[in-house]
C-alpha cells in the first residue's frame, strides 16, 4: 500500500472516455453500438460477434429473455480503442421497466450520448433518462439518428431539445439533404462537407469523401445552400460549441447519423474522443474528492448473474475511480473492512471474456464470482474511501412471491436474497406477512418476469406470484407505522436496507392516511412522480 501518486495513472487516465448511450427503445442504440465497435475495429464486421448471419444479433444482447423479447435487459461493456484513446461504452437497458438499472450504469459514466429518432424527436424514455443525467450533472452529446428516413426538420428538432430539456443544442455538423435524402454533413468547424455513400447492407464502413464548400455547392446545389443557411442562422444566434458550457451540462453538441448505414458514426467516435470528459476526481460519501492518481479505488455499479450459462457465474462490474487496478491485488472492501482478492478479474464484451491484468480510472472491471460484493460497494487500496450508495428507485409494482414447493424453501430464500443483492427487484418484508411470503417491489412489471425466471432457472424454485393492489410507495417512520398499518389500502414493509416503506393503493388513499400523521411522516423516494 502506498499513498504516493502513480505517474503511470496520471498518463493513462486522461486517455479514457467512459460513456453510455441513452435512448427510447428502437431509436437505434444497438445498431449504433455495433457501428461504433465496427469503426473502432473492435470487431471485424458488424453483427459478427454472435456468429449470426443477421445484423440483429448484436454484441450486447445475450440472455434468452432478451433475445425472445428483442430488448436489452442486462448491460454489457465494450472497450474500444481509437488511436491512443480507450473508449469504454457501457450499455444500458432501453426498456423503461429497467430504468433503475440504467440509472446505476449512468452513475458510472463521465458522459452520455442521447440518441434520438429523427422522426420521433424526444420520446418518454429519452426524457426520463435525460433527467437522470441532469440530476448527476452528466454532460450529454446528442445524436439525431435515422436521417436516411423521412423525419422532422432539423431546426424543429433543435427547438424541441432547447424547449423541453432546457439545454442549448450546438450542432457540430449539419445535414445536407432533408431527412430521407441524407447526402452528408457540413462540418461546422471547417465549412466543408463530408459526403457519405452507401455500402451494401451497411455492414462495412460507409464511404466518406471530404469536399470543399465550392465542390459541395456544385454537387448538391439547393440542398447545400439550405444547409449552409440553416447552420449560419444557428451560428449567428450563438448556438456554437462552448466546451465549458458542455462540461457544465448547459449545452449539448449535436450530430446527425444514419447508424444502419454507418453514416456519421466516424464523426461521433471522433467527437467522443475529442470532447467527452476525461475521468475526474470522484466524490466520496463525505463530499471529498479522491484524486484520479491517488491509490486504487472503485465502486460496483452492477451485479449480473448467469451471463455465462455453462458456469452460472456472478459478475460484479466495478468502475475504476482512482489509481491502477492490477489483477491479483488484495483490496479492502469498504462495507465490511475485509480484504478482497481480485484473482478473477475480466473484461466483459458481450459474451466474450478476457482476463484483465490492469485497468485505469474510467475502465470497468468484471469481478467474477465476487459473492461478497453488492451494488454500491466500494473497493480500495491505500487510504480508506467510501463512495455514496446508489439510490433505489420508487417502486410502483408490488407482488407477494411464494415457493410452490415447500421442500425447496431454502433454495427459494437463497434466490430471493440474491435477487435483492443484485438489485433485480427490491425485497420487502414484514412480521405480519412472514419470511416465506416476501413482497417483491419493482419499477416496472418486467422485473418480476426476470425475477421469477431466474428463481426457477438458477435456484430450481417454482414460484407463485400474487400481485398486490398498491400503486405507490413512500419512505416512512417507525412512529407512523402502526397508524398506517391499521388503514385499508395501506401497509408498511421493511426493505432489506432497513428503510420502512409505506405502500398505498393510490394518491387519494395516501392523502387520507397522511392527514392523520404528523408532518414529515411520508417522505418521497428517488425517481418518484
Ligand atoms: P434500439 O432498440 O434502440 O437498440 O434500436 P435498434 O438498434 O434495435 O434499432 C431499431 C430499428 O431501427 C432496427 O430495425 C434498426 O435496423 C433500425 N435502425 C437503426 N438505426 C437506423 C438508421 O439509422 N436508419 C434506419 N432507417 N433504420 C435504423
Amino acid at each position: 500500500m502506498s499513498s504516493t501518486p502513480d505517474p503511470d495513472v496520471a498518463g493513462q487516465a486522461p486517455r479514457r472516455r467512459t460513456f453510455a448511450v441513452i435512448s427510447h427503445p428502437d431509436a437505434g442504440k444497438s445498431t449504433l453500438t455495433e457501428a461504433l465497435a465496427l469503426h473502432a475495429h473492435a470487431i471485424a464486421e458488424a453483427g459478427s460477434v454472435h456468429g449470426k448471419g443477421t445484423r440483429r444479433g448484436v454484441v450486447s444482447d445475450w440472455l434468452d429473455m432478451e433475445q425472445a423479447r428483442g430488448i436489452s435487459i442486462t448491460s454489457a461493456v465494450l472497450q474500444l480503442k481509437v488511436d491512443d484513446v480507450v473508449i469504454n461504452l457501457l450499455d444500458t437497458p432501453g426498456h423503461a421497466d429497467f430504468s433503475e438499472d440504467t440509472y446505476r450504469v449512468l452513475s458510472a459514466v463521465d458522459c452520455a450520448v442521447m440518441l434520438l429518432d429523427a422522426a420521433k424527436g424526444l420520446e418518454p424514455q429519452t426524457l426520463k433518462l435525460f433527467e437522470a443525467c441532469r440530476v448527476r450533472g452528466t454532460p450529454v452529446i446528442t445524436v439525431i439518428n435515422k436521417w436516411d428516413r423521412p423525419g422532422q426538420e432539423p431546426l424543429a428538432l433543435l427547438d424541441e431539445i432547447a424547449d423541453r430539456l432546457g439545454i442549448r443544442p450546438t450542432p457540430l455538423n449539419w445535414p445536407v439533404g432533408i431527412a430521407g435524402d441524407f447526402r452528408g454533413v457540413i462540418d461546422s468547424d471547417t465549412g466543408g462537407m463530408t459526403q457519405f455513400s452507401r455500402t451494401p447492407g451497411g455492414a462495412t464502413l460507409a464511404g466518406r469523401e471530404r469536399i470543399d464548400a465550392q465542390e459541395a455547392a456544385h454537387r448538391h446545389g439547393p440542398d447545400w445552400q439550405t444547409a449552409v443557411e440553416e447552420l449560419e442562422l444557428l451560428t449567428s444566434s450563438g448556438q456554437t460549441h462552448d466546451h465549458d458550457e458542455f462540461l457544465a451540462a448547459r449545452s449539448t453538441p449535436v450530430l446527425f447519423t444514419a447508424a444502419v448505414l454507418n453514416f456519421g458514426v466516424a464523426e461521433l467516435l471522433e467527437t467522443v474522443k475529442q470532447l467527452a470528459p476525461r475521468p475526474q476526481p470522484w466524490t466520496d460519501v463525505d463530499g471529498q474528492p479522491r484524486l484520479v492518481d491517488a491509490p486504487f479505488s472503485g465502486f460496483v455499479f452492477k451485479v449480473q448473474t448467469g451471463m455465462d450459462r455453462s458456469h452460472r457465474d456472478r459478475v460484479a462490474f466495478m468502475r475504476v475511480c482512482s489509481g491502477r487496478f492490477e489483477r491479483g491485488m488484495v483490496l479492502a472492501h469498504a462495507a465490511t473492512g475485509r480484504p478482497f482478492q481480485t484473482k478473477y478479474a475480466q473484461s466483459v464484451f458481450g459474451r466474450e471474456r478476457e482476463t484483465i491484468d490492469e485497468a485505469y480510472p474510467g475502465d470497468v472491471v468484471g469481478l467474477v464470482n465476487a459473492h461478497a460484493l453488492h451494488v454500491g460497494d466500494t473497493l480500495h487500496d491505500g487510504p480508506a474511501v467510501r463512495y455514496p450508495p446508489l439510490p433505489r428507485f420508487a417502486p410502483e409494482h408490488f407482488a407477494v412471491v411464494r415457493s410452490r414447493d415447500t421442500s425447496r424453501t431454502k433454495q427459494f430464500r437463497r434466490g430471493i436474497d440474491m435477487l435483492d443483492q443484485e438489485g433485480v427487484v427490491q425485497v420487502l418484508v414484514s412480521d405480519r406477512r412472514g419470511a416465506q411470503a416476501p413482497v417483491l417491489a419493482a419499477v416496472g412489471p418486467m422485473q418480476f418476469d426476470v425475477a421469477t425466471h431466474r428463481l426457477e432457472q438458477e435456484f430450481g424454485a417454482q414460484t407463485l406470484l400474487e400481485p398486490l393492489g398498491y400503486g405507490l410507495a413512500r419512505r416512512t417512520t417507525t412512529a407512523a407505522t402502526p397508524v398506517i398499518d391499521g388503514k385499508q389500502g395501506a401497509e408498511v414493509l421493511r426493505r432489506t436496507d432497513g428503510t420502512l416503506v409505506a405502500l398505498f393503493t393510490n394518491k387519494w388513499r395516501m392523502s387520507t392516511v397522511a392527514s392523520e400523521l404528523p408532518e414529515g411522516s411520508l417522505l418521497p423516494m428517488f425517481g418518484a412522480d
